[in-house]
């Protein structure tokens, strides 16, 4: 409707006077950890076509490289036998379990307790995915968790998908992960075997087992070495380092879209069940990953089973609350966005305060109605009015609080909101009874969701 306000413009709304006191002056808050190291520490130069060779790191070139060509090789060359399929497959599980249940859940979040059987177990299949010592992995990941998305994460989603995939291994680190305690790791006696032991137990379990497996079991050593070894080896490393790459990129936010983390069930599938990495990063130390039954996290269930057989306890789970919250947050935001984009009455504070003198004298020119302590001006409404143009008419320069709300028609939600959008002034002392007030909140608003001001 026209932006009609009544004239001459009435007592304008002055501010309370106590909002007339200076303000105190703005003190700059602390600098924060991120910004404190990014700024007292120097990063590794950038790299540039004069410098690459020296800023590789050949190693994990040669092992993300390597590996891929054996396996192509091996693909071409060597009949896939149904035995060593089902072997590969299943040790494809057996060392992603090592990584997900061990390196992840176990050692990283401690989501659960482990027996020694159980900790050996995956120290010994974790080694089998060739991706370094469990303390190694587990100081960078604690890492990516405290500084997510920021340069003191060793593999920021900000830097891009392929960073965040293989890059951050293939280019020495630009700057050294963000402090990150791992003391119960650097006390825990098999984790610190693992680290010394890591060499010759990766050759083990990364090519030897797989090989030995299928050599002395069916006598495919060929294959055992190809299929169970090397091509093992390149999807399940690719599939775990979806977790820092695609988890960090496809998919939605249920919980909080604050950083880059996402739920996507093709995630989950590549994963081991790690892609509901949105649920994981609010809740890292929850031994789930995914909380719905129907979703796909084997993870979850193997730690589940191992428990049901006595190997892990203390299964480890955020509370049910604080969980809704997040996701009534995620989705009160998207109310929010609907919300943003109707079109609100005006509220008494942009409204002129008009007395019942003057109400009176404008209604004899124009067809003004009082409601609620509103004044509302039903020009362009009186012929639609669905009760009929001459009720509505009677009203003009009358409170019609109590015929609008039941005393000659009770009024839909929908009307009181049109009603709403037709204010253009508001009577003086008109708001004070605090019922009134209440009743002068068309519907639509009365669960209107309050955005409070943040820094962040
Ligand atoms: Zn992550
Ligand atoms: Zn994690």
């Amino acid at each position: 409707m026209s932006e009609s306000v009544i004239t001459p413009p009435l007592t304008p709304r002055t501010e309370a006077t106590e909002l007339n006191v200076p303000a105190p002056p703005v003190t700059r808050t602390k600098q924060n950890y991120v910004e404190h190291v990014l700024e007292s520490t120097p990063a590794l130069p950038p790299i540039t076509w004069a410098n690459w060779y020296r800023e590789i790191n050949w190693l994990s070139l040669s092992i993300l490289t390597i590996a891929p060509a054996i396996a192509v090789y091996g693909c071409l060359t060597t009949s896939l036998r149904l035995k060593t399929a089902f072997w590969s497959f299943v040790y494809y599980y057996v060392t992603g379990f090592g990584i997900t249940a061990g390196y992840h859940r176990l050692w990283a979040h401690r989501s659960y307790s482990a027996s020694k059987a159980l900790e050996w177990f995956l120290a010994f299949a974790g080694a089998g995915a060739v991706e370094g010592s469990i303390r190694w992995w587990a100081r960078g990941h604690r890492a990516h968790h405290r500084y997510t998305d920021t340069d003191l994460d060793p593999y920021s989603a900000h830097k891009g998908l392929l960073w965040s995939h293989i890059g951050w291994m293939v280019v020495l680190p630009r700057r050294k992960p963000g402090a990150a305690d791992v003391s119960d790791l650097a006390a825990n006696p098999i984790v610190a075997w693992q680290h010394r032991n890591y060499l010759w137990l990766l050759l083990l379990m990364g090519f030897v087992v797989p090989t030995a497996v299928a050599g002395f079991g069916w006598g495919d050593w060929r294959g055992g070495f190809f299929y169970a070894a090397a091509t093992r080896l390149v999807f399940l490393q690719h599939s775990t380092f979806c977790v820092n790459s695609l988890a960090h990129y496809l998919g939605s936010a249920p919980f909080d879209d604050k950083h880059t983390p996402r739920d996507h069930v093709v995630t989950a599938l590549l994963t081991f069940g790690e892609g509901y990495h949105n649920f994981h990063h609010q809740f890292p130390s929850d031994y789930r990953n995914a909380i719905r039954w129907f979703q796909y996290d084997p993870t979850k269930w193997f730690i589940r089973t191992c428990q049901a057989v006595g190997l892990a306890s203390h299964l480890k789970t955020f509370p049910d609350n604080e969980i809704q919250k997040g996701e009534l947050t995620m989705e009160l935001k998207k109310l929010k966005a609907i919300q943003d984009a109707v079109t609100w009455p005006k509220d008494a504070s942009h409204l002129p305060v008009v007395t019942w003198e003057h109400f009176q004298e404008q209604a004899r020119h124009r067809p003004l109605i009082l409601v609620t302590g509103f004044i509302h001006d039903v020009a362009a409404f009186l012929d639609h009015h669905p009760g009929g143009r001459h009720i509505l008419a009677s009203y003009i320069g009358k409170d019609a609080t109590t015929a609008f709300f039941g005393g000659v028609k009770e009024h839909s939600n929908a009307a009181h909101n049109l009603l709403a959008m037709m204010r253009v002034g508001v009577l003086r002392g008109g708001l004070e009874v605090e019922t009134d007030k209440v009743a002068a909140i068309p519907p639509s608003q009365r669960l209107k969701i309050v955005e409070h001001a943040s820094s962040q």
